[in-house]
């Protein structure tokens, strides 16, 4: 069943994923709108990260879309494909809205370490990257393993510019930039602003961690070079399908054989 699950996630060109036990994050779930999607009698969580360390850089509104977008589209047809090789069993994916806490799950997984940057270390990407999740029914040997850890250099945390961070509480996303510069909130902005911090696309955590500096560029993958091309869809038989301008709503109306 292993072995399957992995055919189908490579298939689906998700080829950084890791399985953990539901019940290790039962009780940490984010009280969000999503909670009711999780699967009744859910054992297993699946988490996929998504690498950002391309040549592009992932900072426009739109081309954060597009990648949000393109990996949707990833968990959508794996989804799909999940359903159809275990049909007994249901699987819903979560992304930005997931009611996981997807760095600890990820973790869980055997994916990486959990930085005082709140972010997750991989080997591959460092913390240029983000997770999207499975949750599911069935049951799924778990992955994870020891990882490396945070070597706690504590440079995210005296670099920070709006003092997000701190060894005490850890991350706090109200003071973050780029978290309230995304989340449209005028007024957070402009007191961020008035603190002298870039509103847009802060990435000193990332920028200092020692984590992120021998890592390589990942524009080869799939999942960048599908998102790095405005005009198309992404299909699992690793070619691009144009859609022009695809909505949500059209999105969840594709075919199951698309
Ligand atoms: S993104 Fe910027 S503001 Fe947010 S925690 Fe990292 S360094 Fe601080
Ligand atoms: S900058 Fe240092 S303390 Fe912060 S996450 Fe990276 S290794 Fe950990």
């Amino acid at each position: 069943m292993t072995g399957m699950l992995s055919l189908i996630m490579n298939a689906n060109n998700l080829f950084d994923f890791g399985v953990c036990a539901f019940e290790k994050i039962a009780d940490k779930l984010i009280d969000c709108d999503n909670q009711h999607r999780i699967p009744p009698f859910a054992e297993s969580v699946i988490c996929v990260v998504f690498p950002t360390n391309a040549d592009v850089v992932f900072d426009d509104p739109g081309e954060v879309f597009r990648l949000r977008r393109v990996a949707s589209q990833m968990l959508e047809l794996t989804c799909t494909a999940l359903r159809k090789a275990f049909n007994e069993y249901k699987f819903e994916w979560f992304l930005d809205d997931s009611p996981v806490p997807d760095v600890m799950a990820a973790s869980l997984c055997g994916l990486g370490a959990i930085g005082d940057s709140g972010l997750l270390l991989t080997p591959q990407y460092g913390s240029f990257c983000f997770i999207g999740n499975i949750i599911t029914d069935l049951i799924i040997p778990e992955t994870g393993d020891e990882t490396s850890e945070c070597i706690h250099c504590k440079k995210c945390i005296k670099q920070c510019p709006a003092g997000a961070l701190s060894e005490q509480s850890g991350f706090d996303k109200a003071k973050c930039v780029k978290y309230v510069s995304s989340s449209g909130n005028s007024r957070s902005n402009a007191f961020l602003l008035r603190q002298g911090a870039a509103v847009k696309g802060c990435n000193t955590c990332r920028e200092v961690c020692p984590y992120n500096q021998n890592i390589g560029r990942a524009n080869d993958h799939p999942f960048i070079k599908a998102a790095t091309n405005p005009d198309s869809i992404y299909t699992s038989d690793g070619g691009y399908k144009p859609m022009g301008g695809l909505g949500q709503e059209k999105f969840h109306k594709l075919p199951d054989d698309f």
